[in-house]
């Protein structure tokens, strides 16, 4: 579904993304991994079209995005930094792209009600989200990139400001709804265990670069370099 090639972004002197190869099949879960700075929010902005590429391309579903502006992509986006409406409440941003995509009023209201049971916040829609919590707001703009049912969903941290249970439930409900809908996902993640429970397949990125992707379990067992083996805490 996702080919990205040789895709090379530079600010100034520094190449935020240095020559990013990666392919994500459709139906596929993939998780990417790396330090701060590492490329990560740089490859899903410019997957999504929000950040242009310096060299390299971007082909969904074999089609060459150069170009192509962000609503016309097909892709649903959830940022690092969730910016919700502040003007909305709880349901009103939940079923923003629901309104965009001309989804009718009472099919909007039934998947506001069941995203809004997924992501623990039942009852909430008349809400106003500034009296929220940070993870409370965190989980409001999981269900609006959800809402849409993009056929790839990018996800920046979706789970970061979130406690251990609510994580872990998260995840296993999340693998389920994707698997049911037939999303593929390309997820940012700082958390491995997170990672390794969500991924068909990860990613470890280094200085722009992809320092290794495989399954889980390869990656795991036989980490690629010194880099990855360290990343993933094998030296302590
Ligand atoms: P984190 O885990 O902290 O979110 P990340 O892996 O998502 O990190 P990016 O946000 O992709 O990292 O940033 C990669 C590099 O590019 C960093 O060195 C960052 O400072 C730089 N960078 C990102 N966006 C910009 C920008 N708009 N202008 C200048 N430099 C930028
Ligand atoms: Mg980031």
């Amino acid at each position: 579904l996702l080919t990205v090639t040789d895709a090379t972004v530079r600010f100034g002197e520094r190449a935020a993304l240095d020559g990013v190869d990666l392919e994500v099949a459709e139906h596929e879960i993939v998780c990417v991994l790396g330090p701060s700075g590492s490329g990560k929010s740089t490859l899903l902005r410019a997957v999504a079209g929000l950040q242009s590429l310096d060299g390299g391309r971007v082909l969904l579903a074999g089609a060459d995005q150069r170009g192509v502006p962000v609503h016309r992509r097909g892709v649903g986006l959830m940022f690092q930094d969730h910016q919700l409406f502040p003007q909305r409440d709880v349901a009103g941003n939940v079923a923003f792209g629901l309104r965009m995509h001309h989804v009718p009023k009472a099919e909007q209201a039934v998947r506001v009600g069941e995203l809004l049971d997924l992501v623990g916040l039942p009852g909430a829609g008349r809400r106003s989200v500034a009296a929220l919590s940070g993870g409370e707001q965190q989980r409001v703009a999981l269900a609006r990139a959800l809402a849409p049912r993009p056929q790839l969903l990018m996800l920046d941290e979706p789970l970061g400001q979130l406690d251990r249970t609510l994580r872990e439930r998260l995840v296993v409900e999340l693998r389920q709804l994707f698997g049911r809908l037939g999303t593929t996902v390309l997820a940012v993640t700082h958390d491995q265990g997170e990672a390794f429970a969500l991924a068909d397949r990860v990613v470890v990125m280094r200085d722009g670069r992809v320092a290794q992707s495989g399954t889980p379990l390869e990656v795991w067992q036989r980490p690629a370099d010194e880099f990855v083996a360290r990343f993933l805490g094998f030296d302590n």
